[in-house]
């Protein structure tokens, strides 16, 4: 296989971070699979230009208020839609990226927040509200295989994924009579291979257990009963999306699993284009 381009969105919040975990887990797959031939190339996407190179493409943690500010003023909200909606390329948000790749989004003022989307989910944003801005809690993360050691989740003014919607052609057009929810416009995929490379049904890939989630609101008021936890880890086909900041470790076990994720996805592409 040929170079692979996968661009971190570089307006504002934890870019750099992501850079170098990136860095970190592509040495780690060349380094655990000697055969592999796969190149990588890591660049900070500022421009649609920049963009236009990019198979994939990571949307940091940071402010998505902001993210989405920046993006419209510099040209690029539009052909990042594009990116994930209409071309399907590979995509992975975290925490502020997360909630600019879903198709709703509660508690932001209408006019306030623009969303790229690509996730039939609603996000509520800092869900856990401002006692409890941040902390950090070890997740079992099944993704990343068995018997792997928990994962050391850094979670600030996190939202979480609170809804998964049915999927359907066209926009959420039930969110938007939600109050203070904003949605994401829709967009055509471009033909049937972008098509495909987006599952109809979203994955819930992890959550955070109820117990984990009182142990560290301390002393905030969280449902007791919610066994199944709150969902932090979600995927639909090649877009995937967590409520917390991996790039703010320096464990790169998430980075290398979805680089292989978007190793297949690039390898599904051309395919189905020499097909
Ligand atoms: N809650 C923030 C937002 O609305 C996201 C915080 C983060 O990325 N750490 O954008």
């Amino acid at each position: 296989m040929g170079s692979t381009t996968v661009g971190i969105l570089a307006l504002q919040g934890a870019f750099y971070e992501h850079v170098q975990l990136l860095k970190k887990a592509a040495a780690s797959l060349s380094a655990d699979n000697a055969g592999s031939s796969s190149q990588w190339e890591f660049i900070e996407v500022r421009t649609p230009q920049e963009l236009e190179r990019c198979d994939a493409l990571v949307l940091p943690g940071g402010e998505s208020t902001t993210i989405s500010l920046v993006a419209a003023r510099s040209n690029l909200l539009e052909p990042l839609r594009d990116f994930v909606k209409v071309h399907r390329k590979p995509t992975w948000g975290t925490c502020a990226g997360l909630i600019l790749l879903a198709e709703s989004a509660n508690r932001t003022k209408k006019g306030g927040q623009e969303l790229i989307g690509g996730l039939d989910v609603r996000v509520n944003r800092n869900h856990f509200g401002r006692q409890t801005e941040s902390f950090e809690a070890p997740l079992d993360l099944p993704f990343l295989g068995e018997e792997q050691p928990p994962f050391p989740a850094v979670f600030i003014r996190a939202p979480i994924v609170e809804k998964i919607l049915p999927h359907q052609e066209g926009e959420q057009v039930a969110e938007a009579q939600r109050d203070e929810t904003v949605i994401a416009p829709s967009r055509q995929a471009e033909d049937e291979t972008a098509r495909q490379a987006m599952a109809d049904s979203v994955e819930v890939l992890a959550t955070l257990p109820g117990r984990a989630a009182k142990l560290a609101s301390q002393g905030t008021h969280i449902d007791a009963d919610k066994e199944t936890g709150d969902i932090i880890a979600v995927r639909q086909g090649n877009v995937f999306g967590t409520s917390f900041h991996p790039e703010l470790t320096d464990d790169a076990r998430i980075h290398s699993w979805w680089l292989r994720q978007v190793e297949e996805s690039v390898r599904r592409r051309h395919a189905k284009q020499r097909a």
